[in-house]
């Protein structure tokens, strides 16, 4: 257990129901629609931007809940990646080749990490979203990000998918402003490894990570406790709903309330999602609604991540007690879709999402975190 946690048991419901009167902010950025990663890679999904889309066409995205992000400055990036690798991706950008070593030494061109055009730029876009809701909830607030999570990136290499690590550099942001303890915790399917290796041996940052037990990076294990600031709890295939829950109850409720964190941050990938084509894990929507809603009522300043997620055909879907969407959406953007509508149920509400026949949506996998938001600032 952390050195400085200390107890916290004075929350009450009256001050829960103030932290639900924050109104919400999306951070988003148009960038989102064009898809990354190259036409094949398992990634290449407009993701983002479909859940910016539907959450308006829901009606639950007003225009004063949204903010546009700036890319991060090289100046706030170096803060925790190494120049030579930020040199080699800005020179990727402008259509340079790396050399064969290059491409080893940054792990870019492989090991799924593919080059794109805009692959700095695109990242960078991120970590100024996150960076800006660091400033937001410094006076309390709740802020969404469906664009951060890059959990996986390394100071001096792009790591699974990820080549800037938001998430890094958003903690040391707010940790050089003076804010803390905070806890990161990640609900991802892949362990948070990039996260806990940045603040290993940091009394300051507690990161928490619930992940598929032996799946890649095949770190995180039980017994990991990155320098007795980190708590792992791989999970084994077939996880579920109760299961979540009971963790959550048993284990991470207890131990936030007694770290107190001044700030928290929720990486909610949607990868561990029933049908996620990768992970073996078998969580629902109403899992991550569960651990949206538990986490909110923890701290007045939380940041949600989108994480990872490549479920095909999943949408946001609005969140319990939500009344049943009135009007079906017809998306007008250029992604290629051979379906011509998404069904989703969830609390016995029926959501159908109508794709245009010639263009339609190809991928819309992030979780319902601004449906559950919504719910709870408008209600
Ligand atoms: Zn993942």
């Amino acid at each position: 257990m952390p050195a400085n946690a200390v107890k916290c048991e004075g929350r009450t419901s009256a001050r829960i129901d103030s932290i639900m009167a924050i109104r919400p902010i999306l951070i988003g950025n148009e960038i989102y629609r064009r898809l990354p990663h190259g036409p094949r890679h398992s990634l290449s999904v407009p993701r983002v931007s479909a859940c910016m889309d539907l959450c308006r066409a829901l009606g639950w995205l007003d225009d004063d809940e949204y903010r546009g992000s700036s890319p991060a400055s090289l100046e706030q990036i170096l803060t925790f990646h190494e120049p030579e690798y930020l040199d080699a991706l800005q020179r990727i950008e402008v259509g340079e080749t790396l050399t064969a070593d290059e491409k080893v030494r940054f792990n870019i061109g492989v090991n799924g990490n593919p080059v794109f055009p805009e692959i700095f730029t695109r990242p960078a876009t991120a970590c100024g979203a996150t960076l800006a809701a660091t400033e937001i909830v410094e006076t309390g607030g709740i802020v969404f990000s469906p664009a951060g999570g890059t959990h996986h990136g390394r100071p001096g290499r792009a790591s699974g998918s990820c080549y800037l690590n938001d998430l890094a550099i958003g903690i040391g942001s707010l940790l050089t402003r003076g804010s803390q303890p905070i806890l990161y915790l990640d609900i991802d399917a892949h362990h948070g490894d990039g996260v806990q290796d940045a603040f290993h041996d940091d009394d300051r940052v507690l990161t928490v990570s619930i992940h598929e037990a032996g799946r890649w990076p095949r770190t995180g294990e039980v017994e990991d406790c990155g320098g007795g600031f980190a708590l792992n709890l791989p999970a084994p295939p077939g996880f579920n709903d109760s299961e979540m829950d009971a963790i959550m109850e048993r284990v991470i409720s207890p131990l936030a309330h007694s770290f107190a964190p001044e700030i928290i941050l929720l990486q909610c990938g949607a990868d561990g999602l029933r049908d996620d084509p990768m992970s073996k894990l078998d969580l629902s929507n109403n899992a991550l609604w569960s651990v949206v809603s538990q986490v909110s009522e923890w701290s007045d300043r939380v940041i949600v991540f989108g994480g990872g997620g490549l479920i095909r055909g999943a949408l946001p879907a609005p969140g319990p007690g939500y009344g049943r969407p009135s009007r079906v959406f017809q998306f007008r953007r250029d992604y290629r879709c051979r379906r011509k509508s998404f069904c989703g149920r969830s609390d016995g509400i029926d959501v159908r999402v109508a794709i245009h026949p010639n263009t339609g949506l190809q991928h819309s996998a992030m979780p319902p975190i601004w449906g559950w938001f919504g719910l709870k600032s408008k209600r």
